[in-house]
Parts: C-alpha cells; sequence; structure tokens
C-alpha cells in the first residue's frame, strides 16, 4: 500500500478577497471555514487513495453509514501561525500525527501515515494561506484532520472504508479582554473516562459525553469541568478540552498520564519549555485534597490549563461537592505568564525555535 499524493483541484471560486478580510477581523472560533477542505479514502485491501484537494463543500452520508451510529470518528486539532517574516508555520505537527495514529489504533481504525497527516495539512494550509491571519496578534488557522467510518450498514463492527479530512477555520484571539482565570467544578459523579476506556483517543464520543458535565459547571457558576479520576473520585485528571498544570515556586507537576487522560501536545510541549527557562517540571499524581489543602497552606502558587485553543489559562476558583477555594488574586501568576509568552513566542517565531518545533511551509 502506498502514500497516495493529493491531487490539487482547487475552487475556480473562492471567496472575494474583501469577504475573508472581514471575517479575518473578527474570527471567532469555528464559525468561519476557508474555501478548500483536503480527502483521503481507505478501502479495505486497497489502503489510502484518492487524495484530493477540493473546494469545501458538504459531504453526502447514507444514512446507514458507520459513523452515524456507532462513532467511528477520530480527530485532531493544530494551529498554523503566521511569521514575522510573512510565511506560515504549523506547530508540532508529528505530535498530532502520531496521536492521531493513537486514536486510530485504539478505535479499530487504519493509521494514516505521519507523513500523509503532515502533508494534508500543508496541502490546504498552502492553498489557503491568505486565511492565516497577520502576524502580530494572537490570532491562527485552526486545522481540524478528522477520519470517519463510512462504511453503509448496521452491524457493529470496525468499518471496511473511511474518510479522513482536513478542514480549517481562522481563530481570534481566545482572551480579546486580556488573559482571564477560569472557575472550575470538579465533578464528583460525572467522569470523563474509565481505566480500559477511550480517554486517551482524541474521539469525539468522549466529548459527547461532557457536554452534561459541562452543563452542570454552568449551573454551578463554573467556567469548566475539572474531571478526577473514575475509579476513587480523588485524583485530579484534565478539563474537559484542556490539561492542568500546578506550580509550586519554582516546579511545576501535571498530572501523570493514566490512560484516561489525553496527552496533550502543549501539556508535553511546556515539560520542555519550562525545564528550558530554569524550572522544574514533573510528571505526578494530584489529589483534588491536595490540591485544595496546598493552596490554602500557600505551597501551591499557581494553577494553568494547557491546549491548543488557549495555550495557557489561568485556574482561579474550584468549586466541589460543598466547597470552594480560590487561587491567587485573581490575575495570571508569574510562572503562568512566563510559560505563556515563551510558548507564544516560539510558536509566533519571536524566539528562537531549539527544539525545531515549527513546521515550516
Ligand atoms: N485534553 C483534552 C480532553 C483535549 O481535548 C485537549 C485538546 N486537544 C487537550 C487536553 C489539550 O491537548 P493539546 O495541547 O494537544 O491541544
Amino acid at each position: 500500500m502506498t502514500t497516495p499524493t493529493i491531487e490539487l483541484k482547487p475552487s475556480a471560486r473562492p471567496l472575494p478577497a474583501a469577504e475573508r478580510e472581514a471575517i479575518l477581523a473578527d474570527p471567532g472560533f469555528g464559525r468561519h471555514f476557508t474555501d478548500h477542505m483536503v480527502t483521503i479514502k481507505w478501502t479495505e485491501g486497497r489502503g489510502w487513495h484518492d487524495g484530493q484537494l477540493v473546494p469545501y463543500a458538504p459531504i453526502p452520508l447514507d444514512p446507514a453509514t458507520n459513523v452515524l451510529h456507532y462513532a467511528q470518528e477520530i480527530f485532531e486539532g493544530l494551529k498554523a501561525y503566521r511569521q514575522p517574516d510573512g510565511s506560515v508555520a504549523t506547530f508540532r505537527p508529528d505530535q498530532n500525527a502520531r496521536r492521531f495514529q493513537r486514536s486510530a489504533k485504539r478505535l479499530a481504525m487504519p493509521e494514516l501515515p505521519v507523513e500523509t497527516f503532515i502533508e494534508a495539512c500543508d496541502a490546504l494550509v498552502r492553498q489557503d494561506k491568505d486565511w492565516v491571519p497577520p502576524h502580530g496578534g494572537e490570532q491562527s488557522l485552526y486545522l481540524r484532520p478528522f477520519m470517519i467510518g463510512t462504511e453503509v450498514g448496521l452491524g457493529v463492527k470496525p468499518s471496511n472504508e473511511y474518510l479522513f479530512i482536513v478542514i480549517a477555520s481562522p481563530a481570534g484571539a481566545y482572551f480579546p479582554g486580556g488573559v482571564k482565570p477560569v472557575s472550575i467544578w470538579a465533578s464528583q459523579d460525572r467522569v470523563r473516562a474509565v481505566p480500559g476506556g477511550m480517554g486517551d483517543a482524541k474521539t469525539g464520543g468522549n466529548y459527547a459525553a461532557s457536554l452534561l458535565a459541562q452543563a452542570e459547571a454552568a449551573a454551578h457558576g463554573c467556567d469548566q469541568v475539572c474531571y478526577l479520576d473514575a475509579v476513587e473520585h480523588k485524583w485530579v485528571e484534565e478539563l474537559g478540552g484542556m490539561n492542568l498544570y500546578f506550580v509550586y515556586g519554582n516546579k511545576i507537576v501535571t498530572p501523570t498520564l493514566t490512560g484516561s487522560i489525553l496527552e496533550g501536545v502543549t501539556r508535553d510541549s511546556l515539560l520542555t519549555v519550562a525545564r528550558d527557562l530554569g524550572y522544574e517540571a514533573e510528571e505526578a499524581r494530584v489529589s483534588i485534597d491536595q490540591w485544595r489543602a496546598d493552596t490554602e497552606s500557600g505551597a501551591l502558587t499557581e494553577v494553568f490549563a494547557c491546549g491548543t485553543a488557549a495555550v495557557i489559562t489561568p485556574v482561579g476558583t474550584v468549586k466541589t461537592d460543598g466547597v470552594e477555594w480560590t487561587q491567587g488574586d485573581g490575575t495570571p501568576g508569574e510562572v503562568t505568564v512566563r510559560l505563556r509568552e515563551a510558548l507564544l513566542g516560539i510558536q509566533r517565531g519571536l524566539t528562537e525555535d531549539k527544539h525545531g518545533w515549527m513546521h515550516k511551509l
């Protein structure tokens, strides 16, 4: 089975420049999509084939298509950033490609070669490069690669054919009014993932499962849910779409990957960036009781969440059944700000990329 090349069939009528510029002036998140998409098919016995870059358009699906019933679906999220010289670069796309392969394996789907994943993202960004917001702000072009099982039939089994697609959406600054701490609802009765489940895979079902918990967080006046482990309801895992870091003076600690936590690319990058800046960085289990005790004793100096969308977000108030505590004074802590600026500096081409993380197009 060979790696497919991507045939370019661009749109004869892309959105007029003036309309695109109007969208880029206030893109929001996930509301507007670029002119094109890349699609690649996989068929049993044939492998990957028919790689194409085509105009962005709806995809017709038979009502009995596998994904609509049994949710064989995985996705990724990464960003392309405008560099100071006007070129465009993505951040560690190989890491997203590898996580996509791990997700595929967990959902009994075929693994897309890393180089094909990167080439598909590159082809789309190259074609739609005018959709990458200008350098200077906190805007970017968000890429959403995903794959669905497309076999038609109601048997519960792995699909015998799949469709891989990459779409792109301009993304505005996550915090247009400046970085603000989020409040967290640590749910005692909803869990995101169980041992042996799919928590470390990026699959739609995990996010469907999170929606009710998120609504409960909002009902408790909180912005985000913090999930605890499913067995003891004690160990802090992650938020619905971000990993967590605890700052103890000069040391940052993130929960150990247990199989039910998504291995974030930002989480991994920060272990390195923190060490580069002279902090200690480690993975360890952190309990919700320890979180509270260490906040109250003052040992825990800052808490932040991290992910591709928001980069780094400070965590302020934590609420759980009957108790509540607040980290800091409502402004982002010193370590949080330093790490955020260091990572943004690399992504925006302002700081030396000493680990070779930027993939230039
Ligand atoms: N956890 C979950 C559940 C997520 O959906 C995400 C976003 N992909 C993250 C953590 C952060 O991952 P990354 O840094 O790769 O965006």
